[in-house]
């Protein structure tokens, strides 16, 4: 079985444990067990300080905000430069992704601005919802799909360069 390492980023609340628990094992926190909070944010505060570290192990980046929270979607730009930074301009794969598309009511963030932020990087854009489980497999089927185009040898070429070959 092959492994991938996938790294998560956004502020704080936007979904990303959810999106994560969501996919792993098919249910939904409303809300945490306030020891399970507690050490989860632990794992957070100590994965910021070593944000640089995981980024430079990270193979695929999920990079969320949260739709009804313009200030989330504003965080989410300085993640992105940190990538490119760490990963030295490389070409990553990375999916912009707009979470709770549940609180449709609640929006602050258009659908047309993550799809105009995610076309400025180049990359796939999706709106989602962990809590009713809305592209959820389509998101992590997503970026493993690019991890393996970017695995594969002659990296962005892939099967043309094959091709050329034969
Ligand atoms: P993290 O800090 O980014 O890991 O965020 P959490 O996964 O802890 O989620 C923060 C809060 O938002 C929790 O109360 C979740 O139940 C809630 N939440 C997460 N995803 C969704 C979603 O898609 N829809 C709704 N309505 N709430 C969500």
């Amino acid at each position: 079985m092959r492994e991938y390492k996938v790294v998560v980023l956004g502020s704080g609340g936007v979904g990303k444990s959810a999106l994560t628990v969501q996919f792993v094992t098919g249910s939904f926190i409303e809300k945490y067990d306030p020891t399970i909070e507690d050490f989860y944010r632990k794992e957070i505060e100590q994965f910021a300080s070593m944000r640089d570290l995981y980024i430079k192990n990270g193979q695929g980046f999920i990079l969320v905000y949260s739709l009804v929270n313009q200030q989330s979607f504003q965080d989410i730009k300085p993640m992105r430069d940190q990538i490119i930074r760490v990963k030295r301009y490389e070409r990553v794969p990375m999916i912009l992704v707009g979470n709770k598309v549940d609180l449709e009511g609640e929006r602050e963030v258009s659908f047309g601005e993550g799809k105009a932020l995610a076309e400025e990087w180049s990359c796939p854009f999706m709106e989602t919802s962990a809590k009713n489980k809305a592209s959820v497999d389509e998101l992590f089927a997503e970026i493993v799909r690019q991890m393996n185009y970017a695995a594969q040898p002659n990296g962005d070429e892939g099967c043309c360069s094959a091709c050329v070959i034969l």
